[in-house]
């Protein structure tokens, strides 16, 4: 594991974060009907790895209960000004309790190419297995 620092923010510049993670670990893109339609791209932080530098007044908040389930699953959280979701909150244990789903687009100083090297894995959700990729990635 190789961490490193990265500085993120929404479009506006109202909300931003720092976040260390390790991009080689790489990132995600789920099928799931709430992904689908914000064309989620995320990765994951820790919890202690997590900084909120910026914004907090202008953070709004969405949840919402998947079908089957007895309550939300994360918590997303998006700039009330210009509407950028920057990441979503959860807690699990194996991923060390607290963490962040954070929206990879947000980032501002990740190097493209190493972000291109970067494994990206695909999960579907859409039928509750995020242990696979879907039949078809095509369009995620
Ligand atoms: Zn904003």
């Amino acid at each position: 594991m190789s961490y490193q620092r990265y500085q993120g923010s929404c479009h506006c510049q109202g909300v931003r974060y720092e976040a260390a993670f390790d991009l080689a670990a790489g990132s995600n893109r789920c099928n799931c009907s709430l992904c689908s339609k914000a064309r989620a791209w995320f990765l994951f932080v820790r919890g202690d790895k997590f900084t909120l530098l910026a914004g907090h007044e202008l953070l709004s908040t969405y949840e919402w209960v998947p079908p089957g389930r007895s309550g939300h699953g994360l918590t997303y959280r998006f700039c009330s000004r210009c509407g950028v979701r920057l990441y979503a909150t959860g807690d699990h244990e194996q991923l060390g309790g607290r963490f962040y789903a954070i929206h990879v687009p947000t980032l501002d100083d990740v190097d493209r190419e190493e972000l291109v090297r970067a494994p990206l894995n695909f999960v579907d959700n859409a039928h509750d297995r995020p242990d696979r990729a879907p039949a078809d990635t095509r369009l995620m």
